[in-house]
């Protein structure tokens, strides 16, 4: 009896085990995420090996993911990422792979995202003593609206293609998530990366894409604004000299305009950030992902 009850129970766990691991096995060679491992402010290449199908959809912390198809259209991509300042823990990637016929497949799993090690560095002025003048009030705020509109729209397809490359030949620093603390209290994250770069180092587009902003702004300087698709774009601050116009078409690796020290900044350097559907990501991590072979 004792014994009976006992092999009843593991074969139902045996049972629930692999109905788990060919749940698994059915699932896993679906979607790949690069890098593996997933953390706060990561770019992440979603592939959705699906040749089949004639879509896919996806949401992933309240943010929409736009997929394209491969060249050798066996796969879907999208390249997503999560923000800086997303909390560690799991998360819930909602994928749905459309088929002929309208049939449709949920793809959805848990993705846990792991913190990332940010520096922390008290701020050397109180935040009154940063604050911009009263008069400027009116620019900032009509700049704010500037902004909104022009992340508000992206191309509908990736404008991009290989592999992205570093704006400027300088010496980065580490200094993406920077949180700077005012009396132990988070007074800003630093979301892009700042290249030790002397005024007048001709600054190049990361990738192909389309000149979306190319503008002086209050806090931002002279800056221009590559939007490279699908959500995703590349901003270059504080330069001394913006040689596109908006509405223009850049390449790989094309000179953009000169670095500088416009706008609010203690000194000459490049600030390029990446933001992906609202959402701030490590541009250092883009620098290495391998885009060159997309199959
Ligand atoms: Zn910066």
């Amino acid at each position: 009896m004792r014994a009976g009850r006992h092999s009843s129970v593991s074969l139902s766990a045996g049972l629930a085990l692999s109905l788990a691991l060919s749940r698994a096995a059915a699932q896993t060679p679906y979607v790949t995420l690069m890098p593996s491992i997933v953390a706060a402010g990561s770019p992440e290449l979603i592939r959705v090996a699906a040749p089949d199908a004639t879509g896919v959809s996806g949401e992933w912390l309240g943010r929409k993911i736009q997929f394209f198809r491969s060249q050798n259209g066996r796969a879907w991509l999208a390249l997503a990422g999560v923000d800086v300042e997303a909390p560690a823990g799991d998360s819930t990637l909602h994928l749905t792979i459309e088929n002929q016929g309208g049939v449709s497949r949920d793809l959805t799993r848990m993705v846990v995202i792991h913190g990332a090690r940010y520096r922390t560095e008290p701020l050397k002025v109180a935040p009154q003593f940063v604050q911009p003048p009263p008069e400027a009030m009116p620019q900032i705020e009509a700049e704010v609206a500037l902004k909104e509109k022009v992340f508000a729209a992206s191309a509908p397809e990736p404008l991009w293609s290989g592999d992205f490359r570093a704006p400027v030949r300088a010496a980065p620093t580490d200094s993406f998530g920077t949180r700077r603390t005012f009396n132990g209290k988070l007074a800003s994250v630093h979301k892009g990366m700042d290249f030790r770069a002397a005024s007048g180092t001709p600054v190049h587009a990361g990738n192909s894409g389309l000149v979306v902003l190319a503008a002086p702004l209050y806090y931002e300087g002279n800056c221009a604004v590559i939007d490279h698709g699908l959500g995703l774009f590349t901003i270059s601050m504080h330069l001394s000299r913006i040689d596109v116009h908006e509405g223009q078409r850049v390449t790989t690796g094309q000179i953009i305009g000169l670095s500088g020290a416009t706008g609010r900044v203690t000194g000459p350097h490049l600030h390029w950030a990446v933001r992906w559907q609202g959402a701030y990501l490590d541009p250092a991590k883009l620098l290495r992902l391998n885009l060159s072979d997309l199959r």
